[in-house]
């Protein structure tokens, strides 16, 4: 056994380092406080490479496995998690969606300017009364209209929806779901952006369908195939999107190691005391094992084990992890912890959102209890 990441793995990390510490690093809090996502530096990550990581050659990705873009997605969220989110959104729920399950003509078409950056991407699942139970609960609707498809409805808390360009959207006709790439030319609407407690730069809006009408080409994998879709692409998702607590988590230990070590209170280093050092070793512990749990189950992912309670396991770990982390970090931060002059307070609203985001700690518990029972 082998704990070194393979080298193209470790390539990219650098790579991902190197370009987030100059570039996102700086403005990091600024994304926060703004809640503006820097759309610009998006593109730069496309021109680097950084966008396809799991795409193959021929469609201008990378070619590389999921271990891969997990990394880079921690290396991403250590400097902002918000920054993250997007890049996960897009990335893995977007394009490495259309790669798995588009024909030629589709990858095609729409693949090189995903890759590139010079479109961005959002995965248009959850609707106002539809979250866990996103297919049952589902509203928005398709029907066989002119030789097409007409398509009407509304989704909400799709990250990317008010820049995005293409919008992989569910949508149902009675027993029967299909996925469907729109364009936002095709009449897509993001009447509003949704304010949030962290994730703050990461746009997340409300999408409109009201009659768009797109022809046959536009359906993945061809009519009623969108529950396996879903279902198929769910361990990937929930092992990719699993680094991205990791690199919060992350951050806030390597915070908190860097207060303990200089912050002084009665004569000494607050490191010094035992109740620090027992919350250091506690953040560490954790987040140890939940790298390695993330490792795992990106490793079954790419040998297409389908196994689903390792990435619903990893994901839940990872994130759970994050918020504690960040909650423990802020707490040896003492009252600066709590200001917006330190990272903390950010840290910990952002790891929040991936206990919600992506299914809830809730729903990824019965999928691990229910596949257990199955073996
Ligand atoms: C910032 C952000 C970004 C997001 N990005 C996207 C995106 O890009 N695309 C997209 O499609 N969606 C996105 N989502 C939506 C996200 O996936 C949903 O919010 C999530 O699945 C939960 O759905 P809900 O919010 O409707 O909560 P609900 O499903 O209404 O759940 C409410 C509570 O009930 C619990 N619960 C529900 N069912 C059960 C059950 N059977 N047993 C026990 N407890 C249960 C839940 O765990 C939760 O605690 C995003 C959400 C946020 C906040």
């Amino acid at each position: 056994m082998d704990f070194n990441l393979p080298e193209n793995t470790r390539a990219i990390r650098d790579l991902v380092r190197e370009f987030s510490q100059k570039k996102i690093e700086p403005i990091a809090a600024k994304i926060d406080r703004d809640d503006e996502f820097p759309v610009q530096i998006f593109r730069e990550m496309g021109k680097l490479g950084l966008l396809g990581l799991t795409i193959a050659e021929e469609y201008g990705g990378a070619g590389l496995d999921y271990l891969t873009e997990g990394v880079a997605l921690e290396e991403i969220s250590y400097y902002s998690g918000s920054f993250g989110l997007s890049y996960g959104a897009h990335n893995n729920l977007v394009v490495d969606s259309i790669y798995r399950n588009a024909n030629n003509e589709q990858k095609e078409r729409y693949l090189p300017g995903l890759v590139s950056g010079e479109r961005i991407g959002s995965l248009c699942l959850t609707e106002p009364g539809a979250g866990s139970d996103a297919l049952g609960g589902m509203k928005t609707v398709y029907e066989l209209k002119g030789g097409g498809y007409e398509i009407n409805g509304s989704k909400t808390f799709i990250t990317n929806a008010p820049l995005a360009d293409i919008f992989l959207v569910y949508a149902r006709n009675g027993k029967s779901y299909s996925a469907f790439i729109l364009e936002r030319r095709d009449g897509v609407e993001t009447p509003r952006k949704i304010k949030k407690l962290g994730m703050r730069g990461s746009p997340t809006g409300e999408v409109v369908f009201r009659n768009v009408h797109v022809g046959g080409e536009r359906v993945l994998k061809g009519e009623g195939h969108g529950r396996s879709i879903i279902y198929n692409g769910l361990n990937a998702e929930r092992a990719v999107l699993a680094f991205g607590p990791l690199g919060i988590a992350r951050r806030a230990l390597d915070e908190a190691i860097g207060y303990s070590n200089q912050r002084e209170q009665f004569g000494r280093k607050i490191g010094e005391f035992e109740l620090i050092q027992e919350k250091l070793a506690y953040m560490f512990t954790r987040l140890e094992a939940a790298r390695l749990l993330a490792y795992k189950a990106a490793f079954l992912v790419t040998e297409k084990i389908s196994d689903p309670s390792y990435a619903a396991a990893s994901i839940m770990m990872a994130s759970e992890t994050a918020t504690q982390i960040a909650k423990e970090a802020l707490q040896i931060f003492g009252g600066y912890g709590y200001t917006e002059d330190y990272p903390l307070e950010r840290l910990l609203r952002d790891a929040i959102l991936y206990e919600i985001g992506a299914g809830t700690t809730e729903i990824r518990k019965i999928v691990i209890g229910k596949a257990l029972l199955k073996r």
